[in-house]
């Protein structure tokens, strides 16, 4: 998968994303994260990309040509039918839904905000998405978009080995992902589950289930109307006198 990020700062994309699993994907070729300079299409004789807001007011904001221009591009590469996605805090919030319908494309495109914001034309004219990542304000759109090229490049073929595959994670099914524990069988006097050292795997599955739904309930009962739910679920679900939850 490809992503593109037109950006002022193009050394935080790749420096961030070089790290871990998502460093390791595009050592390997199964991500491309491709940083596009706005500044360098700046027709201005100081690469200037921004300018005072029409109608006054605190602030610059980033300039339309070199924006077109930067994404104009690309164009031929990505082909006219690409998301483009503009990071604000104006847009929809991202999701681990929005995630997995990211990772179905081939190429993505984010483009990335910095001071007041971006002339609202060329938004107009190239923005297919406005995604936020929650209700705040940063400083530039780069942190936003390298949290959704992570997000998205987990779910992408080949990325997760085995060993760190996202089977049963938060949010799918919508659910929290149970408790986890490791080695040592005891820490500070707490013990493990006993039924996660008995090797009884249908046991093992049906005690991680109850715990997923416990949680969600406990930690985010507004998920729980939407979980993909069992008959044996909801009948758990009873037994702890949450049903009603589910109305
Ligand atoms: N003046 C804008 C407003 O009030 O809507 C905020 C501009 S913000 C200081 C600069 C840039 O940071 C934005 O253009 C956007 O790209 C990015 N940004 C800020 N907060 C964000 C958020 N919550 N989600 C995604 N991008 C964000």
């Amino acid at each position: 998968m490809n992503f593109f990020v037109l950006t002022l700062f193009p050394d935080m994309i790749k420096d961030t994303l070089s790290h871990s699993i998502t460093g390791r994907a595009m050592k390997e070729g199964k991500i491309n994260v491709e940083p596009i300079n706005i500044r360098d299409f700046s027709n201005d004789k100081h690469n200037h990309v921004d300018d005072y807001p029409y109608g006054g007011g605190a602030g610059m904001v980033i300039r339309p040509q070199p924006v077109y221009d930067a994404y104009k591009s690309i164009e031929n590469k990505v082909g006219k039918n690409t998301r483009v996605v503009y990071m604000t805090p104006q847009g929809e919030t991202f999701n681990q839904k929005m995630a997995e319908e990211f990772s179905k494309e081939e190429n993505i495109v984010f483009l990335c905000g910095h001071y007041e914001g971006i002339d609202e034309r060329v938004i107009d004219e190239i923005v297919t998405d406005e995604v936020s990542i929650g209700d705040f304000v940063l400083t530039g759109g780069e942190l936003a978009s390298i949290m959704i090229i992570d997000a998205v490049s987990r779910l992408v073929d080949g990325v997760l080995g085995k060993a760190e595959s996202f089977q049963d994670e938060s949010f799918s099914e919508s659910l929290l992902e149970y408790p986890q524990y490791t080695r040592p069988p005891e820490f500070m006097g707490k013990k493990v589950p006993d039924v996660l050292l008995s090797g009884h795997h249908a046991n093992i599955d049906k005690w991680r289930r109850e715990q997923s739904i416990i949680r969600t309930i406990e930690k985010r009962p507004d998920l729980i109307k939407n979980a993909e739910l069992s008959k044996k679920d909801i009948e758990f679900i009873k037994k702890i006198g949450k049903y009603d939850l589910l109305k």
